[in-house]
């Protein structure tokens, strides 16, 4: 029996009605952007398998850097022992991380960055005496599946049945460039009415969202009034971060810094699962106490597990290689130059693109599930490319290591599925 059979008896998959989408594939293999199947089908993998092994899979130097940890020393608990991956780690990332950011928090996976972002801000103003039980986020933003990154994630397809049970957040629409004076008034109103803990935003682009670019002065303004106001601010960085937009972080396009940042995915590059919220002095200073009860009560059993520490540091070394930092120059010379040719065809309604993200929308009504999307996808991989349509938005988030031929097999299955819609 092939395994796309044998796992319909024991598995359940995350976002799949299994009765009426098609069964999964069974890939057996991944090297560089080509993931392969039990059939010995090979398909690039164009979305870097949800933005995470952004230097390929199963990357030589990752590999090498991180079995040599495994020889050394696997896991040990972080509450009370700490270690030389976690302390280089912490030493690696605060060189890179956006102005402010002075302490290292580990979790292991987005929302749990997320949760305890949400976490760290409500217990900042409690152990100052002050209840703030607010929260304010984008609409359609997205920041995970557990209850907190859940109750500030603005897209509700997923939230039905859980709606009464999720924290307080009131929404703002993302800034476009003409509405930042509405949204400080609709923010002003906020202020005036409830006790903000916090507000949390993808920075410049929401990634569920359909990679949607929103207008980066309007969020700085937004920014600069959560400071003036006392509002922390918490950067969801899980998608944007690590080189994606053209900078190592989105928040590096912003001059006002967030307090919290949340980071995941490219992280450990793929290889293995780890979450990071950091965050400035001030945020860690407000837990610090004679009493107990002041810290933060919050852990993961993986906590700077040392494997997943090695990893993050290899790929953060490869991150700032010259060749890496010339690889995601040329993806994003590429894909203007690709934008150049499609951004006209009347099957495109409209195209954006900020570092090596690409997207476009189609010229169809919105169907985040529908069945445009299915057909798409299914074009896509009948002909080599893992591309995953969000409703009407073909997007593309290539690894940086891809090749020039990779890149334009890619284009070349979208402008063909062009034909199509
Ligand atoms: C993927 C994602 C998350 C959630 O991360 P998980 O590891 O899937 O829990 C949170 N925020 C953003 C912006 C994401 O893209």
């Amino acid at each position: 029996m092939s395994l796309k059979e044998r796992d319909k008896k024991h598995l359940w998959h995350p976002l799949k009605q299994h009765q009426i989408q098609p069964e999964s594939i069974a890939i057996i293999k991944a090297k560089g952007c080509i993931l392969t199947d039990e059939d010995g089908n090979d398909y690039i993998d164009a979305i870097s398998s949800w933005y995470t092994c952004m230097f390929g899979h199963c990357n030589d130097y990752i590999i090498e850097k991180t079995y040599r940890q495994m020889q050394q020393l696997d896991q040990v608990m972080f509450s009370d022992f700490t270690h030389e991956p976690a302390v280089k780690l912490s030493e690696e990332l605060i060189k890179i991380l956006p102005q402010g950011q002075n302490k290292i928090f580990f979790n292991d996976n987005g929302s749990t960055a997320v949760e305890a972002g949400i976490k760290m801000a409500l217990q900042y103003y409690f152990n100052k005496g002050e209840k703030r039980s607010m929260f304010i986020a984008f609409e359609n933003g997205f920041h995970g599946d557990t209850f907190g990154a859940m109750s500030v994630s603005g897209l509700s397809v997923y939230n039905g049945p859980f709606e009464e049970f999720l924290i307080d957040v009131k929404r703002i629409p993302t800034p476009d460039g003409t509405n930042h004076q509405e949204i400080l008034n609709q923010l002003q109103s906020f202020t005036s009415k409830y006790d903000i803990a916090g507000f949390i935003y993808e920075p410049i682009v929401q990634g569920a969202a359909g990679m949607k670019i929103h207008d980066a002065n309007g969020l700085n303004e937004i920014l600069k009034f959560c400071r003036a106001n006392n509002i922390l601010t918490i950067a969801d960085e899980v998608m944007t971060g690590f080189g994606k937009t053209g900078k190592n972080f989105a928040s590096d396009y912003i001059d006002t810094k967030p307090d919290i940042i949340c980071l995941s995915k490219a992280l450990t590059a793929g290889l293995l699962p780890m979450a990071i919220t950091s965050c400035t002095q001030d945020i860690y200073d407000a837990f610090l106490s004679d009493e107990m009860a002041k810290g933060f009560f919050h852990c993961h059993t993986y906590s700077g597990n040392p494997i997943a520490c090695a990893t993050a540091l290899a790929a953060i070394e490869l991150l700032q290689s010259n060749e890496i930092q010339n690889n995601i120059k040329e993806i994003i010379r590429s894909q203007q130059e690709f934008n150049e040719r499609i951004k006209a065809h009347p099957k495109v309604k409209s195209t954006r693109q900020i570092g090596v993200i690409f997207a476009l929308d189609l010229n169809t009504k919105m169907e985040r599930y529908g069945d445009l999307r299915d057909k798409l996808l299914k074009f896509f991989m009948d002909r080599g490319v893992f591309l995953r349509p969000l409703g009407n938005t073909i997007y593309i988030q290539v690894p940086y290591i891809i090749s020039k031929k990779e890149l334009q097999k890619v284009y070349c299955v979208i402008e063909e599925a062009l034909t199509l819609v």
